[in-house]
């Protein structure tokens, strides 16, 4: 086998592509596994109004775009491939890509990100792709002059519920609580859109349809006297309800917690394994913002830089 790759990255969003820049211009040679959704969730966004130096917005893909082109530039090797195992036992690091070639690596960063978390309806998946999605900005075309649901309260469901009220006749929607998480500006564009009716304090018990979806059984006060069972209407259902980690395959690898995130250690991105990092999403259950992922990814490539020079083997 050839000489191990010095930084190998896995994922590919702001964190993999930011780490891909600090440790092409260390020279630390980075290879960048992109896994199944190169640029990772930016892609399925629209405009990204707060990531600094863009004062009129930018479209999540083309700035995913950019910022590969500028890992590239400084020479990374950015590969299509899934990561399918890891074994972290010792130096070098073995990795199995789309379960048929190893590689090995001195350092290894991980930056897998989230993916979208579901309600955990029986129905759910019977509809996935048949009027239920994760992502309004790849499915919202199938939806015009129809009505909608959108699922959550916080900034993903907002950006959602606006974007689809673009597109349907009609968009619910439902939140559990008798408040928004959402920041000031999601919430007062969702309550100002005509489009959108919010459905607060109420929850999903399950979808009907024959084929397709065509409606779903809600329940608002669900279990106090002024509990009220209801249907409505709707061809698409989509959901925004936060995520979880992509870790399955670090699981008995790498120290999560209880959540699946990535435990890091203090201010580095140092997971318990020597040599490995973890940045971006993956292990951070709280502020899930491109910028901090970005800037996590910066991190982890100067950690992964002392590291080396401490011990090259
Ligand atoms: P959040 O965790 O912020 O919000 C999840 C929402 O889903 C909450 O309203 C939560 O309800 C609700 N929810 C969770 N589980 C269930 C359930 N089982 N049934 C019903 N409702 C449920 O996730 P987001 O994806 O919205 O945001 C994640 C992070 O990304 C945040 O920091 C957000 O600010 C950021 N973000 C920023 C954007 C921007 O700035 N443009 C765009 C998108 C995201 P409850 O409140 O009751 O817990």
């Amino acid at each position: 086998m050839s000489a191990p790759i010095k930084c190998l990255i896995i994922g590919a969003g702001p964190a993999g592509y930011t780490a891909a820049i600090y440790t092409a211009r260390a020279n630390m040679q980075p290879v960048v596994y992109e896994g199944h959704q190169p640029g990772g969730q930016l892609t399925t966004t629209t405009e990204v109004e707060n990531f600094p130096g863009h004062p009129d917005g930018v479209m999540g893909p083309d700035l995913m775009d950019n910022i590969r082109k500028q890992a590239e530039k400084f020479g990374a090797d950015i590969r299509h491939g899934m990561v399918t195992a890891v074994d972290f036992s010792k130096r070098p690091y073995k990795v199995t890509i789309d379960g048929k070639d190893t590689v090995e690596a001195s350092t290894v960063i991980v930056c897998t990100g989230a993916g979208p978390r579901y309600l955990g309806l029986k129905d759910e998946k019977k509809y996935l792709g048949m009027g239920v999605s994760t992502c309004a900005t790849c499915d919202g075309f199938f939806y015009r002059q129809r009505q909608i649901a959108v699922v959550g309260g916080g900034d993903t469901a907002c950006e959602e519920a606006l974007y689809l009220a673009s597109l349907a006749s009609k968009v619910y929607l439902i939140v559990r609580k008798p408040y928004l998480r959402a920041s000031k500006v999601m919430q007062t564009r969702v309550f100002e859109n005509p489009n959108i009716e919010v459905l607060f304090n109420t929850n999903t018990e399950s979808l009907y349809g024959e084929e397709f979806l065509e409606g779903a059984h809600l329940v608002e006060y669900a279990g106090t006297d002024k509990e009220r069972k209801f249907d409505i209407a709707i061809d698409g259902f989509f959901l925004a309800i936060g995520h979880v980690p992509n870790t399955k395959v670090f699981d008995g690898q790498l120290d999560l917690d209880d959540a699946g995130y990535i435990k890091v250690r203090g201010t580095s991105q140092a997971t318990n394994v020597p040599g490995v990092f973890a940045a971006g999403d993956v292990c951070d259950p709280t502020y899930q913002q491109a910028v901090v992922a970005a800037a996590s990814g910066a991190k982890a490539a100067k950690d992964a830089e002392l590291f080396l020079l401490e011990f090259p083997e």
